[in-house]
């Protein structure tokens, strides 16, 4: 049994029901590995880190397999919200000042617009078909203090990542489709787009196919084991020798696979939920109209965005446990802020819910780099629920690694992460941080 933090049924294919991406897209065939085979690198998990990686790899002309539990997109890559945005850290900008400086400052925010150009270029180069829309995103104030901060950040804000950040008061969000109740104005932030994830894991997939990456879905690895100077990986139908392996199982990851990973990293659930399709009269009687995709100031953020089509997407939060109970708990209260922020919506039916497996680190940073004194190991995770456009990247930045180059990083992602306090009962902590968060949002 593996060394996972939640309950099981978190890690079991069931846990994608309710999801509405499954519907829109066929992933392409991912027969699991079986018998013996060997290559140049093993990738584990084909999320957006591994698919990503995969695909440099194979045009570098290694040979590639990857292996995934259940298959491409499976994971938080083919589930989540759709947000190619900045993001990946929890650090403010004062914070990451304050830890690392002006230089690690400004290398990060290169990345997390390097970020999103790596999905907007993999889309153009691969031909997917992403559902895309959404002109940046709108971060929306909760409070009239989040307002204030929002004004008084936005030159800055715009200035760091080279753009010009709009302060929208409360009438102009009304005059451009986006009304909701107990917000106090916004920022639209010019940067980043909107896509369907599955679509996207489903393209980086046949692109990571058509280079000559084999990917294996319903391949979970039980080991793995040094080997000369490679490593061996062993599934229930087969065992892969690869000179080289990149982990690339962010939230799903276990404590003992391999061992260095224990503690290093805190799944946290996400959850989202999308309505039937509103016709135009819902539409205006709410008064969002707006393709731009949104969030709050909350630290609790929610995130939501209407979808091509006129369906709505919510999302926020999810809960420590995974049981049909608590989840059941994070439905009743996504509706009540989903109520209590579009009431016109109030009575609309939500017909798909699902949650999934976000990743923290120590460091509030990703990781990008070796997988302890493995040599040839590299390991990529963390990117604090802002991972479509990190993901994308950071697997990138892993195949260079691999391919014994050196990708510039900023220079706390190359850190390894501090281990968690509480070892495989730290995301019980996660209840005292909510609540300490909660309690911060109604300021
Ligand atoms: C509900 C939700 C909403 C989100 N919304 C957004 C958003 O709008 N924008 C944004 O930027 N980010 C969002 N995120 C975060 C984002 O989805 C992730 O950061 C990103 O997808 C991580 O990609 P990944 O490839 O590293 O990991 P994952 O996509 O989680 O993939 C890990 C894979 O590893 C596999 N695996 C694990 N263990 C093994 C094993 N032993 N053997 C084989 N395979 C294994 C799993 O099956 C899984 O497929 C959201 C996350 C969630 C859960």
């Amino acid at each position: 049994m593996p060394k996972n933090i939640y309950e099981s049924a978190a890690y079991e294919a069931s846990s994608l029901d309710g999801c509405y991406w499954p519907g829109t897209c066929e992933m392409p065939a991912t027969p699991a590995l079986a018998g013996e085979a060997q290559v140049d690198a093993a990738v584990i998990g084909a999320g957006f880190t591994g698919l990503s990686a995969a695909l440099h790899l194979a045009r570098a002309g290694m040979s590639v397999a990857v292996l995934d539990r259940h298959g491409p997109g499976w994971g938080a890559s083919g589930r989540n919200g759709g947000f190619a945005c900045i993001g990946g850290s929890k650090l403010d900008r004062a914070a990451m000042i304050r830890a690392h400086g002006r230089g690690a400052r400004a290398a990060w925010c290169h990345a997390e617009r390097a970020a999103i150009d790596t999905v907007a270029r993999l889309q153009a180069e691969l031909d997917i078909d992403l559902d895309r829309h959404s002109e940046g995103e709108v971060m929306l104030a909760h409070s009239p203090r989040a307002m204030a901060a929002l004004r008084a950040e936005a030159e800055a804000t715009g200035a760091e990542y080279g753009v010009r950040a709009e302060i929208l008061p409360p009438g102009a969000l009304a005059e451009r489709g986006m009304r909701a109740e107990g917000v106090h104005g916004g920022m639209h932030l010019p940067l980043g787009f909107a896509l369907n994830p599955r679509k996207y894991a489903a393209g980086l997939t046949r692109g990571a196919q058509a280079a000559g990456a084999a990917v294996h879905g319903g391949s979970p690895v039980t080991r793995i084991r040094r080997e000369g100077a490679g490593y061996r990986l062993e599934t229930p139908g087969g065992s892969l020798r690869a000179g080289r392996l990149l982990l690339a199982t962010n939230g799903y990851a276990s404590d003992d696979l391999p061992g260095w990973m224990r503690a290093r990293y805190l799944p946290v659930q996400s959850s989202v939920m999308v309505t039937r399709v509103l016709d135009a009269a819902e539409l205006a009687a709410q008064g969002w109209t707006s393709d731009l995709m949104a969030y709050d100031s909350r630290h609790l953020l929610h995130y939501f965005r209407l979808l091509p089509g006129g369906r709505f997407l919510f999302g926020m939060r999810g809960g420590i446990r995974w049981t049909p109970e608590a989840h059941e708990a994070v439905r009743r209260r996504m509706r009540a802020d989903f109520a209590a922020m579009f009431p016109a919506w109030a009575e609309v039916e939500t017909p798909f819910f699902w949650s999934g497996l976000a990743n923290l680190t120590r460091n509030l940073v990703p990781y990008i780099g070796p997988l302890g004194d493995w040599p040839g190991a590299v390991a990529a995770f963390g990117y604090h629920g802002n991972g479509v456009a990190m993901a994308s990247w950071s697997g990138q930045q892993a195949a260079e690694l691999l391919l014994g180059r050196r990708p510039v990083l900023p220079e706390f992602v190359a850190r390894p992460p501090a281990r968690f306090e509480l070892g495989p009962l730290r995301r019980l902590a996660l209840g005292g941080a909510y609540l300490w968060y909660g309690l911060q949002d109604r300021r």
